[in-house]
């Protein structure tokens, strides 16, 4: 579980397999075996890979390891939702969780310790950016998931059927290794997770999604949450650089690129006062008139830090109609595991900043607190208070 300079078999592919056993004089079908031993069989014993020779066994643990994360914490929810903590290499704590349902098991997986792009939603932004996660660490959360659910000894009850890249991070500023942990997710020698079934979330990094076609062919899901670039610009501070004609620009390319008939997800947190009026799904509904999609409302899940509320219920009913009203398939995100802070945008783990953003939001909610109290006196609400604080 340290950090070495041996490759890690665990965050291997199969083509970084084959090239590591060509270097070692040896057949391309020894990267399949090490794939089904580890992923499928949860073997991280070399001695144990007994149709691999012993000579080779005794090559391969002097030149490479097999190492996976830790599993600090395992959490149950009420409604069955788990989460797990995982200390990565650099120290840093990052969380995954399972969502069951009745006929399918989600797992959310993180991509980095921390996020360096501090959208005003989401706890894990207001960590600041600690480091990227190997291939080990991310593939990792699904052997860890696996071996939680008794996968390996054949004995689950449930099971990961589909992975989202949702967890911490932003998976496309990690593109490399992100890259490698998917394919290792969909080969049919380790997890075998169709491409229908593992989807990469991004906040709209273009170039990587301009990228994308070449490395992988997983599903989509944008994370828009604002109808027009001054909204979105001031939740996300990601569409200064990449606004959002350029996103579904480069969507569009890559859905075209795929040789099946899918569409991406956008997924859109309604926050109350901020982007969940009427006029804001109707301009939702005309700004992505050019893209086929499937819309996901996600209702804000508030967590310390934010003064952002929840939409309430008809707010949510009325913007599913509008949408619904003009054409889209829109589905409302349930939330799940907020008992055990699993929700969505509520990821935090324990992440050591490198930017000191932490910081700066502490200082600026412990300002937008007093300002409260202060404009509770002086106004009698608080509400415009609550929709500026984190405006970036
Ligand atoms: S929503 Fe995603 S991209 Fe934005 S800060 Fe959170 S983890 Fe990063």
């Amino acid at each position: 579980m340290t950090a070495t300079h041996k490759p890690n078999l665990a965050g291997l592919s199969r083509a970084k397999l084959r090239a590591l056993f060509a270097d070692m004089g040896e057949k391309p079908f020894r990267a399949e075996q090490i794939l089904k031993w580890i992923h499928q069989r949860g073997v991280l014993d070399i001695d144990v890979m007994t149709d691999i020779s012993k000579d080779l066994r005794e090559k391969l643990k002097q030149t490479a390891e097999i190492s996976l994360p830790k599993i600090l914490e395992d959490f149950k929810s009420e409604d069955g939702t788990r989460k797990w903590i995982v200390e990565v290499t650099s120290g840093s704590h990052v969380e995954m969780v399972f969502i069951p349902e009745a006929r399918r098991g989600t797992l959310c997986i993180s991509s980095q310790a921390g996020c360096s792009l501090d959208c005003s939603f989401c706890a894990t932004g207001k960590q600041g950016f600690n480091s990227n996660l190997t291939v080990a660490e991310i593939a990792g959360q699904l052997w860890w998931a696996n071996y939680h659910l008794g996968v390996f000894e054949d004995k689950a009850e449930q099971r990961v059927s589909n992975v989202v890249m949702m967890g911490m991070g932003e998976p496309l500023l990690n593109f490399d290794h992100v890259m490698d942990a998917l394919s290792i997710m969909m080969d049919d020698c380790a997890y075998g997770l169709s491409k229908r079934k593992v989807t990469i979330s991004t906040s709209g990094v273009v170039p990587a999604i301009d990228r994308l076609k070449d490395y992988t062919d997983a599903s989509l899901a944008i994370s828009l949450h604002a109808p027009n670039d001054e909204l979105r610009s001031q939740i996300m501070p990601i569409n200064n650089k990449y606004p959002i004609k350029e996103v579904l620009r480069s969507v569009q390319g890559y859905m075209d690129s795929l040789s099946d008939k899918r569409v991406p997800v956008i997924e859109y947190t309604m926050i109350a006062g901020v982007n969940d009026h009427r006029q804001h799904a109707r301009e939702l509904a005309v700004l992505l008139e050019q893209l086929p999609c499937k819309i996901n409302i996600i209702p804000f899940n508030p967590f310390s830090l934010s003064d952002y509320r929840r939409p309430s219920s008809s707010s949510v009913t009325n913007f599913r109609q509008i949408l619904q009203k003009a054409g889209y398939t829109v589905t409302v995100r349930t939330t799940r595991g907020d008992d055990i802070g699993a929700a969505c945008g509520q990821l935090v783990g324990d992440v050591e900043d490198q930017t000191r953003r932490s910081e700066r939001h502490k200082r600026r909610h412990a300002e937008s607190e007093l300002a409260k109290k202060d404009g509770a006196k002086v106004f009698g609400s608080t509400d415009n208070l609550a929709v500026t604080a984190d405006r970036l």
